[in-house]
């Protein structure tokens, strides 16, 4: 009988996972998770998304237990340890998910070489819902722009959605245990931190299809309402199928919406597989001359510029590990266009904290909003007086994050100009460390505009 190892990377379910399908049906399967010791050592690992791995396998290790088989877990070089496990089980087969990032791609390559007589079977469509690359313009190795890529991506049908294995054999292997978070990643949490796995993150897809997804288009940028689905962690780590949510999706207004931006997700996919280094080069240099001014970059982290949305995204950040997009996107512009400091250095702080932290979304994102990624115009600067009178009009978001200014009206809350100096003091909250209008000038300028 064939044995096949089932390596989980960043598809931590047993739902919709070709991965698991086609391991389960060689005969006997192993599911292995590799603690992968670059991503151990490196600057990626962090204490929010150490406790929802845990948590997602945790999780992982129950349903396959309930399928009859359990997770074996190693620590070490993923292809190192799949070629030792192989030999030891006997297996002929490995399968695991493709994805994006360099890591990703080195790692699928390090298997490939070190795996003796065993076929490793890469499976797409477990991590994105449309496969990288399998669509470009004529010439082109990917798509640079959003709206035609949407246009081939919505032209084609997602695949089906996969079933569960109804059980699974699993030859006698010594299984590992979980290490402690502690163990792996000291240091602080975000207090409000959601719990991991693919448990909870379908009781997020179904109350989300029941009762949230109806809003979607009319409420995604009301920041106060929080009506998006905040199912961002659990697609980051493949608790839940992209796939699947999009097979799912109906045809409605709101459901639409909802499934372009799962395609906005397989767009910055499809982007960093075809530039992996665009994680930290700029994909389009634009010739920025990034101010260096540690003071200004610490206040931005610390949510102590004095520019009310901007802080209240940012102690958003530090207390869920996760901030609503029109946050990101303020905050992502007072950073680089306002402000002017390197977008790497906002990149890392999000992937620091971000509970659903990835290079992927994040750093082009991130490229996107300082005008050095896809984004057609580069120069817009996103003002964060004119954000907040539009997307927080009662100032509840700001009031919800930055209690100490709970006392003030709206118009106030939405532009520090008009808060009296005398009130700033009483209520401990910094004066704006930058004249908005004038540094926003001053980028456009610097842009030629
Ligand atoms: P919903 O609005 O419910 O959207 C559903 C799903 O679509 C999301 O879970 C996400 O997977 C995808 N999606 C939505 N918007 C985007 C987008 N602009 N780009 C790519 N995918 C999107 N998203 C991450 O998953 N990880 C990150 O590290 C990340 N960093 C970001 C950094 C910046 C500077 C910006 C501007 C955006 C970033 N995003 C990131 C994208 C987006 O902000 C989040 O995906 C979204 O806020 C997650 O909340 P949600 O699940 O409720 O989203």
């Amino acid at each position: 009988m064939t044995t096949a190892i089932c390596l989980f990377t960043r598809d931590l379910r047993v739902h919709d996972n070709p991965v698991l399908q086609h391991a389960a049906q060689a005969g006997r399967v192993v599911p292995l998770f590799v603690f992968d010791e670059a991503i151990l050592r490196g600057p990626y690992l962090r204490p929010n998304r150490t406790a929802f791995l845990l948590d997602c396998l945790r999780d992982l290790r129950s349903s396959l237990g309930e399928l009859g088989g359990g997770l074996v877990v190693r620590t070490g070089s993923p292809a190192t340890e799949v070629a030792a496990l192989a030999e030891e089980v006997g297996a002929t087969e490995v399968h695991v998910a493709a994805d994006v990032s360099a890591h990703a791609q080195a790692r699928e390559n390090n298997l490939r070489e070190a795996l003796n007589g065993c076929a490793l079977h890469v499976h797409d469509t477990v991590v994105t819902a449309q496969p990288p690359g399998h669509f470009a313009p004529d010439g082109k190795d990917h798509f640079a722009v959003f709206t035609p890529y949407f246009r081939r991506w919505a032209a084609k049908p997602v695949r089906r959605t996969a079933a569960v294995p109804e059980s699974l054999r699993m030859p006698k292997v010594r299984t590992g245990r979980l290490p402690t978070r502690e163990a792996l990643c000291p240091g602080d949490l975000s207090p409000e931190l959601p719990t991991g796995g693919e448990s909870a993150g379908r009781k997020l897809v179904q109350q989300w299809f029941d009762d949230g997804i109806a809003d979607y288009d009319s409420g995604h940028d009301d920041l106060a309402g929080d009506a998006t689905s905040r199912l961002s962690p659990y697609l980051h780590f493949g608790c839940v199928s992209p796939v699947e949510l999009v097979n799912r999706a109906g045809d409605s207004e709101p459901e639409r919406a909802f499934v372009r931006q799962l395609a906005w997700r397989d767009f910055h996919h499809q982007v960093l597989a075809a530039r992996p280094a665009a994680s930290y080069r700029d994909y389009r240099p634009r010739g920025d001359r990034w101010r260096d001014d540690p003071e200004s970059f610490q206040a931005w982290r610390e949510g102590r510029t004095g520019v009310p949305l901007v802080d209240a995204g940012m102690r958003q950040l530090a207390a869920e590990g996760w901030m609503h997009n029109r946050t990101r996107m303020a905050t992502a512009s007072f950073l680089a266009k306002t402000l002017h400091l390197d977008w790497r250095l906002g990149a890392q702080h999000f992937l620091d904290l971000l509970v659903d932290g990835d290079i992927a979304n994040n750093n082009m994102n991130w490229q996107w909003m300082a005008g050095t990624g896809t984004d057609t115009r580069p120069d817009r600067v996103l003002n964060p007086v004119r954000q907040a009178e539009r997307y927080d009009p009662d100032g509840e978001y700001i009031r919800r994050y930055l209690p100490e200014l709970r006392s003030l009206p709206a118009k106030e809350l939405h532009d520090p100009q008009r808060i009296d100096p005398e009130d700033l003091d009483r209520l401990g909250y910094p004066a704006p460390i930058v004249d908005i209008a004038a540094a926003n000038a001053r980028f456009r300028a610097s842009h030629g505009k």
